[in-house]
């Protein structure tokens, strides 16, 4: 199965798309999460990415569509794939259908998470990620069960850089300058399946599950 979970900063892409690798056995493909790892590593596409990064602004087009494609061409994925976060405008739209043709593939199903913008900096303001397994959690919503600390591996939480409402204003702003036309682009393509993302995580799963079920 072959996916791209759509939605806002703070929609639930990555915790929906945790539980989806588990039901269905196919990689989550986040490109924020490779490109902190470029950053923490000081490589020179996370010392490029990095500036856009804190500045709530997207990374440039070609370094996000170059390291998707490579990740595209690995083993794991020959089964399917979950693009988290991918694609975020429509040049990477299209970079990403050229891709897919290239390797005889084609999408199944874009998830679209519709989350309304007041919850959505509750959510990013509160959420808190795992230094060691990137598990998410939310201080309110999803608590570890003990402070500070991930119930998978005992690592310690931190927050994003990005996650202060300052920088979370701005990801929304791009976000629906720059990433909502997907939406349409989805739809016209009758590959859109809508979500309320406003319930609770567990709902939320299922309503996806059923959905694909009859995609
Ligand atoms: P995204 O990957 O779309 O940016 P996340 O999956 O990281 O979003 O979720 C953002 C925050 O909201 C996390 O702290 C997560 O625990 C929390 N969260 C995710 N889904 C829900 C939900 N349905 N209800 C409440 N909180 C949620
Ligand atoms: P995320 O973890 O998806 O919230 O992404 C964090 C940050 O990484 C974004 O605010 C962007 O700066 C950058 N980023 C992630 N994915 C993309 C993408 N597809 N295109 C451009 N920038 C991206």
């Amino acid at each position: 199965m072959n996916l791209i979970l759509l939605g806002p900063p703070g929609a639930g892409k990555g915790t929906q798309s945790a539980a989806l690798v588990e039901r269905y056995g196919i990689p989550q493909i986040s490109t924020g999460d490779m490109l902190r790892v470029a950053v923490k590593e000081g490589s020179p596409m996370g010392v490029k990415a990095k500036s856009f990064m804190d500045a709530g602004a997207l990374v440039p087009d070609d370094v996000v569509v170059g390291i998707v494609r490579e990740r595209l061409e690995k083993e794991d994925c020959r089964n399917g794939f979950i693009l988290d976060g991918f694609p975020r405008t429509v040049t990477q739209a299209d970079a990403l259908h050229g891709t897919l043709k290239e390797m005889g593939k084609d999408l199944d199903a874009v998830i679209s998470l519709e989350v309304e913008v007041d919850a959505l900096v509750e959510r990013l303001t509160g959420r808190r990620i795992c230094k060691v397994c990137g598990r998410g959690y939310h201080l309110a919503f999803d608590p570890p069960s003990v402070e500070g600390r991930c119930d998978q591996c005992g690592g310690e939480l931190y927050q994003r850089d990005d996650d202060r409402e300052e920088t979370i204003r701005k990801r929304l702003a791009v976000y629906s300058e720059q990433t909502s036309p997907l939406i349409d682009y989805y739809r016209q393509r009758g590959l859109l399946i809508s979500i309320d993302g406003m319930r609770d995580i567990a709902v939320v799963q299922s309503d996806i599950v059923a959905a694909l079920r009859t995609s």
